[in-house]
C-alpha cells in the first residue's frame, strides 16, 4: 500500500467492523476511498471456536468472509497487520505493504495473547489468541493426553468443555480458575450450575494461581491447593487469560488506559485523537465500563457505523453503545447441551443448545449472504 491515500481506513477485521461493512454494503460508502487493513480475509467467530475445537463444526463454517464483504463495500482490501499508526501525520504502517494515509480510521484489531509474559514459554503453552493459532494447534499437533485450562472465565469454561469432548480425543481436564475461582464476574446461580455441569463431565477445577517460569507450577502457596498438580501431567496448557492490549497503539501515541488499550469516549473516538476510533477488545471506553467480550463487539458495530458515516460527512458523532444491564451469555458444555445466563439466572438444556447455534448460524449467515455477488 505503499503512498496509498484513503479518506477511511478500518484497522483489523474485528466482529464490529463486520457490522462497518454490511452498513457500506447495504447503504453505500460514506467516503470515496477507504480501505480494510487485516492479516486474514477471514474473522474466526469466537462464539463458534469451542464447537469448533469438539468437532460440531467444520473448519469454513464460523468464519466471516472479510475479502468478499470488502470486495461487495467497494473498497480495498489490504491483507496485511498494521504494526504503528502516526495519529499526528494520520499514516498506519503495515508490516509488509508500507505505509497508507487517511482522514479518518477506526481501529478494530481485537486483543493479543498474555501466556508468554504471564506465564513464561513452557512449550505445552498454547494461547487462545490469536484464536486461529489456537484452533489450529489443537486440531494439529494437540495430541489425545491429559489437557489443562488455565483462567476461570467464560473462554477458559467453554474450551475446557470442549477439550473433554473432541471427537478423536475424550482427555482428562483440568480447568485452573486463579484465586479468583470460577467465573468469577457471573452471579452465583450461574455460577454454581456451571460447577455441577463441570463435575458432571469429571473437569477438575482448581482455585490457585499458576506460576510461569520454565516449568509451570500451581502455586504452593495457596492452602487450596491439593498436593497433586496436573500442569506436571498435562500434555498441552491451554491459556485463556483474558485480552491483553497489543504495544503499538500507545507507542504510536495514542492515549492508552493503564493496561494498554485504546481509550475512548461514549462515540468510541480517541481520547487524543478525535479522528481515530477504536472499538471492541482493543478499545476501553473512559466514560463506562464496558467489558471486553465478542457480545459488546458485535453490538458496538452499528453505533460505530453510524458514527464514521457522521465524521465522514463532516457531522459530528452522535451515537453512543450502552450495554445493557444484563447480557444473555449461553455457555456450550459440548455434549449437545449449554448453559444459559442472564444476571442471576441461568438454565442447561439440550434447547439452550440449539439455541445457541441458531444465534451463531445466523449471525455468520447474515454475513455470508451480504458476502455473495449480487
Ligand atoms: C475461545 C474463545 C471463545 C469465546 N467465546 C465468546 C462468546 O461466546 N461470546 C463472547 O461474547 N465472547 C467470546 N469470546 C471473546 C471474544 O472472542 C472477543 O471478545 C472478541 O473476539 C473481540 O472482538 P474484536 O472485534 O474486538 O476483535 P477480534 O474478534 O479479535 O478481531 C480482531 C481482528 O483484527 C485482526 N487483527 C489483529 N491484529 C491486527 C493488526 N495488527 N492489524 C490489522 N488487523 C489485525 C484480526 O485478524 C481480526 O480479524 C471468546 C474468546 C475466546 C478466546
Amino acid at each position: 500500500m505503499e503512498s496509498q491515500e484513503f479518506d477511511l481506513v478500518l484497522l483489523g477485521g474485528g466482529h464490529a467492523h463486520c457490522a462497518v461493512l454490511a452498513d457500506w454494503i447495504r447503504h453505500g460508502l460514506p467516503a470515496e476511498r477507504a480501505a480494510l487493513v487485516t492479516p486474514s480475509p477471514y474473522l474466526r467467530y469466537s462464539g463458534m471456536v469451542p464447537g469448533w475445537i469438539a468437532g460440531k463444526y467444520a473448519e469454513e463454517e464460523g468464519r466471516v468472509d472479510l475479502k468478499s464483504l470488502a470486495a461487495r463495500a467497494g473498497i480495498t482490501f489490504i491483507e496485511d497487520r498494521c504494526i504503528a499508526i502516526d495519529p499526528e501525520a494520520r499514516l498506519v504502517t503495515a508490516i509488509g505493504s508500507g505505509t497508507a494515509s487517511f482522514t479518518h480510521c477506526s481501529i478494530d484489531t481485537g486483543g493479543v495473547g498474555r501466556s508468554a509474559a504471564v506465564l513464561g514459554d513452557d512449550p505445552r503453552l498454547i494461547d487462545v489468541r490469536p484464536i486461529d493459532g489456537l484452533a489450529d494447534r489443537l486440531r494439529g499437533d494437540g495430541g489425545s493426553g491429559p489437557a489443562a485450562v488455565i483462567g476461570g472465565g467464560a473462554g477458559g469454561v467453554e474450551l475446557a468443555f470442549a477439550l473433554r469432548n473432541q471427537p478423536e480425543a475424550k482427555r482428562d481436564v483440568t480447568l485452573i480458575t486463579g484465586k479468583a475461582g470460577l467465573l468469577p464476574t457471573f452471579a452465583r446461580g450461574p455460577r454454581e450450575l456451571v460447577r455441577r455441569a463441570l463435575d458432571a463431565q469429571n473437569i477438575a477445577t482448581i482455585e490457585a494461581d499458576v506460576v510461569g517460569g520454565d516449568t509451570l507450577q500451581i502455586s504452593r502457596d495457596d492452602p487450596q491447593t491439593s498436593p497433586d498438580d496436573p500442569l506436571e501431567t498435562a500434555e498441552i496448557v491451554v491459556a485463556a487469560l483474558g485480552s491483553g492490549a497489543p504495544d503499538w497503539p500507545g507507542e504510536s501515541g495514542l492515549d492508552v488506559d493503564g493496561d494498554g488499550f485504546i481509550a475512548v469516549d461514549k462515540f468510541q473516538r480517541s481520547t487524543s485523537h478525535s479522528h481515530i476510533f477504536a472499538v471492541g477488545d482493543v478499545a476501553s471506553r473512559q466514560d463506562r465500563h464496558v467489558p471486553h467480550s465478542g457480545v459488546h463487539s458485535v453490538h458496538a458495530g452499528p453505533v460505530l457505523a453510524a458514527n464514521l458515516r457522521r465524521v465522514s460527512g463532516g457531522k459530528e458523532p452522535v451515537r453512543s453503545y450502552a450495554p445493557r444491564p444484563a447480557s444473555l451469555y449461553i455457555l456450550s458444555t459440548a455434549n449437545g447441551r449449554a448453559i444459559a445466563t442472564y444476571g442471576p439466572i441461568a438454565t442447561e438444556a439440550e434447547w439452550v443448545s440449539d439455541l445457541k447455534s441458531w444465534i451463531d448460524k445466523r449471525w455468520i449467515a447474515s454475513y455470508a449472504k451480504l458476502a455473495r455477488p449480487v
